[in-house]
């Protein structure tokens, strides 16, 4: 049980700033509980000096301050919940802003690691198990565990010989209770995988619709799904049965306590050890304490799944984030780019996927990798853009490597168009200005007209102010890639990645894109993927590679001529040759 405390005090820490008002809240949880045994306090009085020594003024007062006993534990537990309840949502407020913040810093091999869904299930389904646990469970936890303590107290004073009877069974129900604890914080963490799955496959089949439906697929995916789904059901029903066994068992052993207490107390009443009023308030605060132990026993089960909540949320923020060791630069960098000796391998694989790659980019220059699929051209620009450090050898800008870059400073040298731009739900202005909000009306039009991309702007209904829709969707392919362009544009950064920018458009688009990437081009240093042949052909070099390794390198006069690798995928290559 040792980590299950850590995690207590864990979450405590995310509770500690806003200990003023949770003290506010203690305190009124304690007058609400220390009413509890002022009821059967009354009405022992009520019996012995009303009913049976028939006092009139008593028959009146009590009634009184019985009800006055009633307001005020309503009004310490109105005030109880809500102060609890405020103190709750701003620790998980916290909680949640701080999983997102960090997820936005890991390496992207931390995302890889993971199944898909899961990093979106924290925040969907694990932040509101916290939530709940800390929410409603808390009070129940505190406000009830004080007024066990109040009644018992009460049952002690009335009767010590009573009281142990039911003292008796205390140290079977935290037996039972800790066992179930533990079976339901296992069950927890296989339901939160579950759900992480499902999250994953229902965001996976919803990106690939349009494939499913083409190719028929709805009967497989349905499948697909009732698999996960019905695992989140059998992991769920085993949360269900643990918890729901928990509470009549509690409950058995305390009415078996409370059968032998009434037991007792009717021989010690016959050898006049007990007023009656004394046992009817003993068996008064004895049915009081039922209702409390009862949603104690219940409440472990939102408890623990909260606790294992706790657990993936903090496993999140313990993943340590991207490297960040270098030193802060100012100054642009000239765009000198260097491989030395780099070589790179995927984590979990065994084959490098770069491997001993040496090259030398002068700034202004214009390189062109071509390769079969998966011979590492993608990779070596996720290198450059420092997504993962390489294994042995350097990559060098301006003669720094990259890791003595601060990872701000060196990814603001760097501009990267991919073969789908990723967009963003907003207008067309807004998307280019991406992550520089303060950028002027015309310094975003001058972007666009570079892009090749104010003719479509300017036609659309509300100009630049047009929405996309989500992930750009009311545009075509090369409007989107217009749009990521112009972004790059504005970013006007010395060094500029271009990986398959105009693979996914027809040719009529390509040919737009193309025009406004060589206009991108001047005055960068540019790393170039493209399959067609007019994109590379002016390249100041084309670097040919291989399984992660080069095996040419010249201008496209020079390689042609040669009749190396290069010439046959001149040959081959479909693609390499379509204009
Ligand atoms: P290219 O862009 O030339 O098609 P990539 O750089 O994408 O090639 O891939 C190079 C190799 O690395 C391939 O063998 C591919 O399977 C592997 N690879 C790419 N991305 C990952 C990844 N995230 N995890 C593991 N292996 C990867
Ligand atoms: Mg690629």
């Amino acid at each position: 049980m040792k980590d299950a405390s850590q995690l207590y005090l864990r979450l405590l820490s995310w509770v500690k700033p806003y200990w003023r008002t949770l003290l506010i809240s203690l305190l009124a949880m304690a007058v609400a509980s220390a009413m509890q045994p002022l009821l059967p306090v009354l009405l022992q009085r009520l019996v012995d000096e009303g009913l049976i020594a028939k006092e009139p003024l008593a028959a009146l007062r009590l009634p009184f301050w019985i009800l006055l006993t009633f307001i005020v534990k309503s009004l310490a537990e109105y005030a109880a919940n809500v102060s609890s309840q405020w103190v709750a949502n701003k620790a998980v407020e916290d909680l949640r802003r701080a999983a997102f913040h960090h997820q936005m810093q890991l390496p992207l091999s931390a995302h890889h690691a993971e199944q898909p869904g899961r990093m979106l299930s924290r925040i969907t389904y694990d932040i509101p198990q916290v939530s709940s646990a800390m929410s409603s469970a808390w009070i129940v936890v505190v406000q009830d565990s004080l007024t066990v303590v109040a009644l018992l107290g009460y049952l002690l004073w009335q009767s010590w010989q009573l009281a142990a009877i039911m003292l008796l069974i205390g140290p079977i129900v935290a037996w039972i209770i800790r066992v179930a604890s533990r079976k339901l914080r296992s069950s927890n963490a296989a339901m939160q995988e579950s759900m992480g799955q499902m999250t994953g496959a229902v965001e996976e089949s919803l990106a690939g619709l349009r494939e499913i439906k083409v190719f028929g697929t709805q009967d497989f995916e349905d499948k697909r799904f009732v698999k996960i789904s019905e695992r989140l059901r059998k992991e769920t029903m085993r949360v269900v049965r643990v918890s729901a066994a928990n509470v009549p068992l509690v409950q058995v052993l305390a009415a078996a306590a409370v059968v032998a207490v009434i037991y007792a107390a009717t021989q010690l009443a016959a050898r006049e050890m007990l007023t009656t009023g004394s046992f009817i308030s003993f068996v008064t605060a004895l049915s009081l304490l039922f209702e409390p132990i009862r949603r104690l026993t219940n409440i472990n089960a939102v408890i623990q799944r909260g606790l294992a909540g706790a657990q993936s949320i903090f496993g999140l923020l313990d993943t340590p984030p991207e490297a960040d060791r270098g030193a802060p630069r100012s100054e642009r960098a000239r765009g000198d780019l260097r491989f030395e000796s780099v070589s790179f391998t995927y984590p979990g694989q065994d084959k490098p996927a770069v491997q001993d790659f040496n090259l030398h980019i002068s700034p202004g220059q214009t390189v062109a990798f071509v390769g079969a699929s998966g011979s590492g051209k993608t990779t070596l620009m996720s290198l450059v853009a420092r997504f993962y450090d390489v294994q042995q050898g350097a990559i060098r800008l301006d003669g720094t490597a990259l890791p003595d870059y601060a990872l701000a400073d060196l990814r603001r040298q760097i501009a990267l168009v991919g073969q789908h731009a990723a967009l963003f739900d907003d207008s067309v202005a807004a998307n280019i200005a991406y992550g520089r909000e303060d950028t002027s009306r015309d310094a975003i039009e001058q972007a666009a007209r570079h892009a090749h991309a104010w003719e479509f702007i300017s036609a659309l209904p509300q100009g630049l102010d047009t929405r996309i829709g989500p992930n750009g969707s009311l545009l075509s392919g090369g409007q989107r890639q217009r749009l990521a362009i112009a972004r790059a544009f504005l970013k006007d950064a010395p060094v500029l990645l271009l990986d398959e920018a105009t693979s996914a458009l027809d040719n009529e688009s390509e040919r737009v894109v193309r025009e406004a990437l060589v206009e991108l081009r001047k005055a960068r240093t540019v790393l170039v993927v493209a399959h067609r042949l007019s994109t590379i052909r002016d390249a100041h070099c084309i670097v040919v590679m291989e399984r992660g390794r080069i095996v040419e390198t010249g201008t496209h006069d020079m390689l042609a001529a040669a009749g190396g690798a290069y010439a046959r995928l001149l040959a081959s290559g479909e693609e390499l040759v379509a204009d």
